[in-house]
């Protein structure tokens, strides 16, 4: 018979099986702790039980959860981890230390289908989504390298990295929900963004789920027509749309938006792109511009502005009084940054 997992019980439903094998209900809580509080990812590691009971539980449960595969340090500070999902799948996540923070940059799906033809995740095809709980692992395993390597806790958590979030719904919720939960890891909504390339269908159900975290939508273009070339997924889900679904998810929940906006050199980089921009950004309750730089990656054609092109750009946004930021990038020496990863070694 298949084992269930763990992580799938309820503490009331531990409770009751620690009663039905007439062990002590606090069991329960000591096992719930290991899972979610101080999360370990083997029944070997929950040291307060004995070697009988650890053994029950392997007998009982499955406890499928993510191995740490390959960790890679770039010269920056920044950590980049791949992670053993099973036997045959990896995945990755990055640690991004600054003084202020330390952020975990997560993936939601083992590759990606949407194809966005900057992104190397893009390239590799979406091979499955990942489950809650294994979310939930990148999450504990890169606060627990934190932990150790800077002597701080995450602070921020950006759903970046591998994968749409919002095509992997429910296992992205459920995984901030249990990152969140007071009885797990805790950690404020507010200090986590999910970022999607756009399915406006999704962003409007964030709204009617009134969630608390925040939502970055990938823009990276400020028309349709070069929007589609480089995101395919906009054929299907237009800037009108876009529109109306963040303006809906405005109303439902009060959350601010923060685009995201890539500079690609003679792309969407000149002067009247920006003023296009402008336009998206007065249509929508957004908060912050974050202006990109490119990281190259092998399959891609693009290339980054030069300093003089990206300082024309965000001056003018500012001289428009948008709030806009330059966001460098991290851990470019491992394909750490952004749009880089691809569990390449
Ligand atoms: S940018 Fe995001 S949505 Fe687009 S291909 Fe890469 S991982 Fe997928």
């Amino acid at each position: 018979m298949k084992q269930q997992n763990i992580r799938h019980l309820s503490l009331e439903e531990l409770e009751e099986y620690f009663s039905s094998i007439g062990d002590k209900k606090f069991r329960a809580q000591q096992v719930y702790n290991w899972l979610w509080v101080k999360p370990v990812q083997s029944f070997d590691a929950m040291t307060n039980l004995s070697k009988d009971l650890r053994e029950k539980l392997k007998e009982d449960f499955s406890f499928p959860s993510l191995r740490i595969d390959l960790t890679q340090h770039s010269d920056d500070g920044t950590i980049k981890t791949r992670f053993a999902a099973g036997v045959h799948h990896k995945t990755e996540g990055v640690l991004i230390p600054t003084e202020e923070r330390k952020t975990a940059c997560v993936s939601s799906q083992i590759g990606c289908s949407l194809g966005c033809k900057f992104c190397a995740t893009g390239y590799l095809g979406r091979t499955r989504n990942l489950n809650f709980d294994e979310i939930f692992d990148e999450v504990a395993l890169i606060n627990e390298q934190s932990l150790q390597t800077f002597g701080a806790k995450l602070t921020n958590i950006v759903f970046m990295g591998m994968g749409e979030p919002l095509l992997n719904y429910k296992n992205v919720l459920k995984a901030i929900e249990r990152i969140t939960s007071p009885d797990a890891l805790a950690m404020s909504p507010r200090r986590i963004t999910v970022s999607t390339a756009g399915i406006a269908k999704q962003i409007r159900q964030l709204g009617d789920d009134q969630v608390k975290f925040k939502l970055a939508l990938s823009l990276h273009a400020a028309n349709d027509k070069k929007r589609s070339e480089i995101m395919p997924i906009n054929d299907t889900n237009n800037l009108k749309s876009l529109v109306d679904a963040l303006n809906y998810f405005y109303k439902q929940t009060k959350n601010e938006i923060t685009f995201e906006y890539i500079l690609f050199d003679n792309f969407n980089d000149s002067l009247k792109d920006a003023d296009e921009l402008i336009k998206i950004y007065r249509q929508v309750p957004a908060d912050l511009i974050n202006i990109i730089e490119y990281n190259p990656i092998d399959y891609a054609h693009f290339k980054k502005p030069s300093e003089d092109k990206v300082n024309a750009f965000l001056q003018h946004l500012e001289k428009n009084r948008v709030n806009a930021r330059l966001r460098r990038s991290r851990g470019k020496d491992i394909d750490a940054a952004c749009g880089q990863l691809a569990n390449k070694e």
